[in-house]
């Protein structure tokens, strides 16, 4: 280890260390760790804002405490058509009749109720559509009815597709090109989806992605609450709320936000970048949220804007009819997607930013996520061909604040840790190696979203341009330090996800090391290599620790105090020779019953060179064993 603090912190240490030693021996026999948190940090002297080590947390998205709360990812939604259709979209995005003979269908266009609201949808005429002639779209949206001979209605249907707009919205200009130096942004959410559920529940996306070439950023953690100020940060570069930032984001209710010209999809549009900005569950979106908010009532804040479509859905049955996730007989995240599609399809070799954002299938429950897997990462197969010139961003804003795995440490560290991904066209990683290698660098280190809003600017900027040097958030195309605090990224201590590491007395260590040993020998003989690899024993214990989490993510507001027997301690140790391997491992131990499990890997913290020839490609053997 060298933490530049760390003698001065052995010092202060030894002081507090009896104190504490003794706690854990005596006080935490008799009460719950967590139960009586704000003791334990005030034993410690652990201040809510300590920021002095490198972060460090452990989310395993399988870990062994969320068990019951976790579940398989969830299969594909399937979705039964509730009406036969009598129309088809042309690959040009007409409206056709399948059948010449089809009577009384009719078609209206329908648009954002620009002047009026951002909550109701201005309708166009009705038009006959009839025999073979192809119903020219002049707008995104279209609504169409077909009755029957004595005027029932037994077909009704909104619909969204893109119609390709000769000049940006916002700027008023011919759209610019793509280029090697102004790259398209394709942003693609999924609200409340943390890193590990995203792990646990779009294993098939995650698969396309690493073929793909995305980078996770494995570190990542959100710097308020709820959708709106994450955002805020992403797409403003400000804080909302003053926790100990000062937030200077108007968050009242009954605003519209059209004059809110520097949110990053206006700062595209004003440079003549076609944009695109759909957000489903028209009742929470973020700027609209139950009513309170009143978004984008002007006109639309993008060249595409999908609200209308939900909203035009309200007007009717059909969503109602509809299976859970669906609409008709489509998943209403696949009609999103699509649309986004057409959208890539439409503006090719043009500059873009587009903005998708999923709410539905992972807003309110843990386990439903997955029913999007397939078709995102068919989407993502299917637009793979448009994003040579682009930078690529799979995220969210927070991890899942509404189930029951709240109540553990586990689901509450990981409701502070989004998704973010990344992905960087090749030829970026030939010509610009050094972002390529500072994104890789930095996908192991504490970023925020300001970073990534730090990345939109600096793209707008230009790929050559040298990155922004903003208030808040570095791009991530820059290298930031490993020992970055959440102060430094512009995480509020309540959001903070890094762990408190408390040095106990080496003396402590031998029963843990001797535990991860145990581990060694049952792994050895798992895989058959007993004989092949020299015994280890315990040299010496370098450091153990007790690894505690951050107050107030033990304090969690609105959540009853965690309750759990489950401390954590590193071990950090040397094995005897020949092997002289220097090993870091978290071991769980339960303060009650006095079971140890391994949480995670084991680590080798020094090199091993040749000494593991005969471990084959086992990442593990290769690791641990000293062949012999
Ligand atoms: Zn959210």
């Amino acid at each position: 280890m060298s933490r530049p603090f760390r003698a001065f912190a052995l010092l202060a240490a030894l002081s507090v260390i009896v104190t504490t030693y003794l706690y854990i021996a005596d006080t935490i026999n008799t009460q719950t760790l967590y139960t009586d948190a704000e003791n334990v940090y005030a034993t410690y002297g652990i201040s809510p804002n300590s920021t002095s080590n490198i972060c460090k947390f452990y989310a395993n998205p399988f870990d062994s405490r969320i068990t019951d709360y976790i579940s398989e990812a969830h299969p594909p939604v399937k979705c039964e058509s509730r009406q036969s259709s009598p129309i088809a979209l042309t690959a040009s995005g007409n409206i056709v009749l399948l059948n010449n003979e089809t009577k009384n269908c009719q078609y209206r266009p329908f648009r954002h109720n620009s002047g009026v609201d951002d909550f109701t949808v201005a309708y166009g005429d009705w038009m006959d559509l009839n025999g073979s002639t192809e119903a020219r779209l002049t707008g995104d949206f279209v609504d169409v009815s077909c009755r029957s001979q004595i005027g029932i209605e037994y077909f009704r249907k909104q619909i969204a597709t893109i119609v390709r707009r000769n000049a940006s919205i916002e700027s008023g200009s011919d759209f610019v090109p793509e280029s090697d130096e102004q790259l398209s942004v394709i942003l693609l959410g999924f609200d409340g989806l943390s890193l590990s559920n995203f792990i646990r529940q779009l294993p098939q996306s995650r698969e396309k992605m690493k073929q793909m070439g995305f980078i996770e950023m494995e570190k990542h953690a959100k710097i308020a609450d709820n959708t709106f100020p994450n955002w805020m940060a992403m797409f403003k570069g400000e804080h909302t709320y003053s926790y100990e930032f000062n937030g200077t984001v108007d968050a009242s209710d009954g605003l519209t936000y059209d004059s809110w010209k520097d949110l990053m999809w206006f700062r595209y549009g004003a440079s003549s970048y076609a944009t695109l900005f759909a957000e489903d569950s028209p009742d929470i979106a973020a700027f609209n949220y139950n009513g309170a908010q009143h978004g984008f009532a002007d006109r639309p804040p993008v060249d595409h804007y999908l609200r209308p479509l939900y909203l035009a859905w309200k007007d009717h049955f059909l969503r109602g009819r509809s299976n859970l996730f669906c609409y008709d007989d489509l998943p209403v995240h696949k009609i999103q997607l699509d649309y986004v599609k057409s959208f890539l399809d439409a503006y090719p070799n043009v500059a873009k930013f587009a903005f998708s954002w999923l709410i539905e299938v992972s807003h309110d429950y843990l386990n439903t996520a997955g029913v999007a897997d397939k078709d995102f990462a068919d989407f993502l197969t299917a637009s793979e061909k448009h994003f040579n010139k682009s930078i690529v961003v799979v995220f969210s804003d927070h991890g899942n604040r509404y189930d029951r795995i709240r109540e553990t440490v586990v689901g509450r560290l990981e409701s502070r840790l989004p998704l973010l991904a990344i992905r960087v066209p090749d030829w970026v990683k030939k010509t610009k190696p050094a972002y390529w290698e500072a994104l890789k660098g930095n996908s192991k280190v504490l970023t925020s979203h300001f970073d990534l809003h730090a990345t939109f600017v600096h793209l707008l900027k230009g790929l050559s341009t040298p990155p922004p040097n903003l208030l808040r958030g570095k791009s991530l195309f820059t290298p930031l330090p490993a020992n970055r605090t959440c102060f430094n990224a512009e995480i509020p201590s309540n959001f903070c996800p890094c762990f408190n590491e408390i040095d106990l007395p080496i003396t402590e260590g031998p029963q843990y090391a001797q535990f991860v040993l145990d581990k060694v020998v049952e792994i050895f003989a798992e895989k058959g290599y007993t004989q092949k690899c020299a015994n280890m024993t315990l040299a010496a214990v370098k450091s153990v620790s007790l690894s505690i989490p951050p107050k107030k993510l033990a304090l969690d507001a609105g959540q009853p105090s965690l309750k759990t027997d489950l401390l954590h301690y590193r071990i950090n140790f040397e094995v005897n020779p020949p092997s002289k391997a220097l090993l870091e491992a978290v071991v769980v131990a339960n303060r009650v019953t006095g079971v140890k499990t391994l949480l995670g890997d084991i680590e080798r913290n020094n090199r091993y060179g040749n000494t593991s020839h005969c471990a084959g490609g086992d990442q593990m053997l290769k690791k641990l064993c000293y062949c012999i």
